[in-house]
């Protein structure tokens, strides 16, 4: 195989955060056949493994880790169906149904949004203006259907997997999976690729909402420091970042991590901070909300690696289902 294989790995450069410690052992395919291949030498040898995209929503543990990872990143093509070899043969069954190869986009899993956004404005394609911002690859933002993206593209969306388990590739539309809110079914397999079908949309038009847009974003979020954007998901008809705020969370530190003062769902690292500190945080973040408010936030930021046991169970509770009262 010629998958790029490495060992040793500093996790603080696969993580938006900054954080972690080093890995064991980390492929890097660059394409559908190396995905395939990276993932049947895992299985014979009977590990799992743990995928990773640009690593924006992680908590990579300080302590090091075995678990070999396979990142996306390598996987980057973007463009129209028709320019590129890979598209074609992936997708060849189902381009037919999908119609008119102008407005087919083909984006591989580990492609920035930033970069998928920048080709629509190029190709004057629109709809997927609400990633703007989002910090993930592509394959990242369908896996944990940032914004709402499954929703907006379901009828016009189609996924390229490789199984977990046996490598083998499938190609499916969109309908087939089910999704909420930041998750999508996907997350059981691997994600190579998407074929999307694209309104036309006037660049200018485009260029103006994705400015608008970063500004408002750079106006409300922290994103002069490392973060893996908000730690807690909203629970229902609430907002976790404000309850953080009303609980007194802004500014809260431990070590080299703290509550944002400019947006109390986001956890920076302000220096040298480590996955303890975060959880730590959490840990505080979860108490003092449940005491005070009587909600019960749990993680949106999935961990990797050596922890607390009973800090993480803490964490994926639901004290809403266990309170006897
Ligand atoms: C500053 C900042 C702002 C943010 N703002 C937002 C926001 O506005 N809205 C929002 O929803 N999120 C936001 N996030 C969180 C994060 O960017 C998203 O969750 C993003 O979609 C994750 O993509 P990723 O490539 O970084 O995935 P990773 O963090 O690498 O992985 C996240 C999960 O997706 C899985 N995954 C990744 N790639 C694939 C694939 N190809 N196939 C199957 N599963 C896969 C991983 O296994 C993991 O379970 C923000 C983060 C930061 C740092």
């Amino acid at each position: 195989m010629t998958t790029d294989r490495q060992s040793g790995v500093d996790l603080r450069e696969l993580s938006t955060w900054r954080i972690g410690g080093s890995a064991a052992s980390v492929y890097f395919p660059k394409d559908f056949a190396e995905l395939s291949e990276c993932v049947r030498r895992i299985r014979e040898g009977g590990t799992e493994f743990f995928l990773v995209g640009l690593g924006s929503n992680l908590l990579f543990s300080t302590e090091s880790i075995d678990l070999p990872l396979i990142v996306t990143r390598g996987m980057d093509a973007c463009g129209r169906y028709d320019a590129i070899n890979a598209a074609r043969s992936v997708f060849s069954s189902v381009a037919d149904a999908a119609g008119n190869a102008e407005n087919l986009l083909y984006v591989e899993a580990g492609a920035p949004n930033t970069r998928v956004i920048q080709r629509c404005i190029e190709l004057g394609l629109g709809d997927l203006t609400c990633l703007t911002g989002v910090p993930g690859s592509f394959g990242g933002a369908i896996a944990m259907n940032a914004e709402s993206v499954v929703e907006v593209m379901y009828e016009n969306l189609w996924l390229a997997e490789v199984n977990r388990q046996t490598g083998e590739m499938s190609v499916k539309p969109a309908c087939d999976h089910t999704y909420k809110y930041r998750y999508c079914s996907v997350q059981e397999s691997i994600l190579g690729a998407v074929l999307l079908r694209l309104h036309p949309a006037d660049s200018e038009e485009t260029r103006r909402i994705v400015k608008e847009r970063n500004e408002k974003r750079a106006r409300k979020l922290p994103l002069n420091w490392p973060s893996a954007g908000c730690v807690f998901r909203n629970p229902p008809r609430d907002s976790a970042g404000a309850l953080l705020d009303m609980a007194g969370m802004k500014e809260a530190r431990r070590g080299g991590a703290m509550y944002s003062e400019r947006h109390a769902n986001f956890i920076v690292n302000v220096g040298d901070a480590t996955s303890g500190d975060v959880v730590e945080l959490m840990v505080l973040g979860k108490r003092t909300v449940w005491e005070k408010f009587g909600r019960s936030l749990q993680p949106e930021v999935k961990f990797v690696g050596r922890f607390n046991e009973a800090d993480l169970e803490y964490l994926h509770t639901n004290l809403e289902e266990n309170d006897g009262s």
